[in-house]
């Protein structure tokens, strides 16, 4: 059994009369400490699997666990960059980033005494990112890409031991994102967390993950599980 472990488990949407069946028999097991990529059609249910792994969404049938509990509500060991940054706009990039620390147990009790401690820390990632002196700025006064990069800060910010990232590199340029990949992989190494990447990208799945999986088209399951054992830098 793995740190994340979906076993067996079938998803079906439904609404206005007809239903989707997203997922079927999909079973997937990471281990804790590695860096999954999953990749496979559009639509083939892989944000799906990552909204049932983050305790977002149940399914009809299997089960899912995180840390060798069942998954019964939000996920709250995990930090989650979805492909579309969902920043509040009335709120400063730095405050957005320091986010999941005014929701997320036990750090919502810690931020009152240290304010100045995770405030430092939100400003070290947005610097790991290369958005250094952009905290003060507003959203929507970034572009596309920066937003991306500083949702990644966000979902780091309460120290996750899970890490679930949805595209989080579809809207930087090719250099910015291979920039993003040394700085996730340094993260990965030095923080020790658990990660699993949806991604179009084989390049980047191949450079980033421990262990590639591949989805069939819907309903989607997995169908190739390959272990990448060549050895790569680590940092
Ligand atoms: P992927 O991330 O691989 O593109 P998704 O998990 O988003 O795939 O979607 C899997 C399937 O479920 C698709 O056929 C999609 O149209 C359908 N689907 C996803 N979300 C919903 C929803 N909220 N209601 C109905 N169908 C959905
Ligand atoms: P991307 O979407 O790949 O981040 P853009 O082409 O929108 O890139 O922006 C290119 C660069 O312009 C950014 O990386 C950043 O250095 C600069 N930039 C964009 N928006 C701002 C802003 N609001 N203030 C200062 N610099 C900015």
């Amino acid at each position: 059994t793995g740190f994340v472990d979906l076993r067996d488990v079938q998803l079906a949407y439904s609404g206005h009369g007809t239903e989707t069946l997203a997922l079927d028999g999909l079973t997937m097991a990471v281990n804790r400490g590695e860096f999954a990529a999953v990749v496979g059609p559009s639509g083939c249910g892989k944000s799906t699997l990552m909204k049932l792994a983050t305790g977002l969404i149940r399914p009809q049938a299997g089960t899912v666990e995180v840390a060798a509990r069942e998954v019964d509500g939000p996920v709250s060991i995990a930090g989650m960059a979805f492909q579309n940054p969902s920043m509040l706009p009335w709120r400063t990039t730095l405050q957005n980033v320091m986010l999941p620390l005014e929701i997320v147990q036990p750090h919502r009790k810690r931020l009152g005494r240290e304010r100045a401690a995770y405030t430092q820390l939100a400003e070290e990632l947005l610097s790991v990112v290369g958005l250094a002196g952009f905290g003060a700025k507003y959203p929507w006064q970034l572009s596309g890409g920066m937003q991306q990069r500083a949702n990644l800060c966000r979902a780091l910010i309460h120290d996750p031991e899970l890490l679930m990232l949805d595209e989080p590199f579809g809207a930087l340029d090719a250099f910015t994102r291979e920039e993003l990949w040394q700085v996730m992989r340094d993260l990965h190494a030095e923080k020790g967390f658990t990660t699993i990447l949806v991604t179009h990208d084989l390049r980047e799945a191949v450079f980033l993950a421990d262990r590639v999986f591949v989805m069939s088209a819907r309903p989607g399951r997995i169908i190739v599980e390959h272990e990448i054992s060549f050895p790569r830098p680590r940092p």
